[in-house]
């Protein structure tokens, strides 16, 4: 028993995932990447809080949704308030733009955000239970200009990190049309009942759209025939989708329209759109988002302010991103290999100096013998290595290997530890 629990002690919580330093640099680069096109859009940083009142998913992504039914983390804390992970980014960050009253900073808000995410889900390839986003909201725009912006950003994001996934579009309508629509389509539905998955027939009373999106074989061929969200929009409705696609045709930004595509969020109006792969396997949307515009009200915020936002899943990123555009993790510029005790000592205080003036540095300062310390150069894929044994230091020249090409050249080192680093760190910058 007590060596099952240390076992489980040494474990991280299904679903929950340790970012290793080997692999690291693939999220640093997706990070800085997606910052700078954030830049270009407009969009500035906002960093809120990972956990937050219950009641805020439950009211803005809906009750009856798979999130809100059965994935989210709630508790209750010792004051006995009902908290959850987020789940999601865009509840939290409507709840910041309100609570700050940023609507009277600027006329439209445009806001991204990069963090962790909770939901408790089945892990498997692309699903964990913690995984990250990154998310953007547009607040205050409505117009069908800012639809086909925010969808071009998104893919910018995933084209420019060599992430191929296709922009798949749809629209749901208002609270003026979906009614009649989803009359329509239980309608349809109910002389079908029979053949629906047994989720499917709980969607039919609750949420029909869902139906729509169903991963089910059988459910899929019955929709088939059903009657098109996008034949059945109010005539605003109908005007901001045509636009909506033009606009993204003027930018050049390819899509294809997807009727059955529905997302499985309550707020949703209007434009909808996933970026959609097939080499995920069943997850097949790096990226998803959609028209939002009476969320910010139904939260407290000012009337009729429109909305309009998007999640980039990072996991599924990373699983798409191209070999070549993943790169390797940096290494150190320089690994001292110091052979002695008086150059070991010396070596110590140059790391230092070089350190100050920006060159990563590394030795090993146990000490150990030349083979040792090369291979450790080697593992810690260093650019160049110094090599200081008490005999250079009596002589005065040290040796510089370029650890690519393997080329050697004697580097004077003296007392003066600044001189020398100085020398070193503008041979480093020659060779670069
Ligand atoms: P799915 O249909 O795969 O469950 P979703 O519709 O629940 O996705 P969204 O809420 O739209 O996903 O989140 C946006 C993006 O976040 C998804 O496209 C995906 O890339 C990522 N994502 C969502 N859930 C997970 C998860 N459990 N693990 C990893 N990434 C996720
Ligand atoms: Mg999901």
């Amino acid at each position: 028993m007590a060596g099952a629990e240390v076992i489980l002690q040494t474990r991280a919580i299904k679903g929950f995932k340790d970012i290793l330093p080997d692999e690291v640099h693939i999220w640093q680069r997706i990070e800085t990447v997606a910052r700078g096109i954030f830049r270009c859009f407009g969009f500035s940083e906002i960093r809120v809080p990972v956990l937050e009142r219950t009641s805020l998913f439950v009211r803005s992504i809906g009750e009856e949704t798979d999130i809100v039914e059965k994935e989210m983390y709630t508790f209750t804390d010792r004051n006995g308030d009902s908290l959850t992970m987020r789940p999601e980014g865009t509840a939290p960050v409507l709840r910041a733009y309100v609570e700050h009253a940023l609507h009277l900073k600027s006329k439209v808000a445009r806001l991204y955000t990069i963090g962790p995410m909770f939901r408790h889900e089945r892990p498997q390839k692309g699903r964990l239970r913690q995984f990250h986003q990154m998310s953007a909201e547009v607040l205050g725009a409505a117009d069908p200009f800012t639809d086909a912006e925010v969808m071009a950003a998104a893919h910018t994001i995933l084209a420019e990190l060599g992430a191929e996934a296709s922009l798949e579009i749809n629209s749901l309508g208002c609270p003026d049309c979906r009614p009649a629509y989803n009359r329509l389509l239980v309608d349809y539905l109910r002389s079908r009942t029979e053949k629906l998955c047994s989720d499917c027939r709980r969607r039919l009373d609750k949420n029909p759209l869902r139906v729509l999106d169903c991963k089910n074989e059988t459910c899929r061929a019955e929709v088939e025939e059903s009657p098109a969200v996008t034949a059945h929009l109010c005539a605003p409705c109908a005007e901001h989708f045509a636009a909506v696609k033009e606009n993204l045709a003027s930018l050049g930004v390819p899509f294809r329209e997807n009727r059955f595509m529905v997302r499985g969020l309550d707020y949703y109006r209007r434009t909808t759109f996933e970026l959609v792969t097939d080499r995920l396997g069943a997850q097949s949307a790096v990226g998803a988002g959609g028209r939002y515009d009476g969320l910010v009200e139904s939260l407290g915020g000012p009337k009729n302010t429109p909305g309009i936002g998007f999640a980039i899943g990072m996991e599924r990123l990373v699983l798409l991103m191209a070999e070549k555009e993943r790169g390797l993790p940096p290494g150190t510029d320089l690994f001292i290999a110091a052979l002695g005790d008086e150059a070991r000592g010396h070596a110590f205080r140059l790391m230092h100096a070089l350190r100050l003036k920006e060159t990563a540095c590394l030795m090993d300062t146990s000490g150990g013998g030349l083979k040792s310390q090369m291979k450790q150069a080697g593992k810690t894929r260093a650019g160049h290595t110094l090599i200081i044994g008490d005999d250079e230091l009596a002589s005065g020249l040290a040796i510089l290997r370029d650890m690519e090409t393997g080329d050697q050249k004697h580097i004077p080192v003296t007392e003066d530890i600044e001189t020398t680093a100085a020398h070193i760190a503008a041979e480093l910058e020659r060779g670069e």
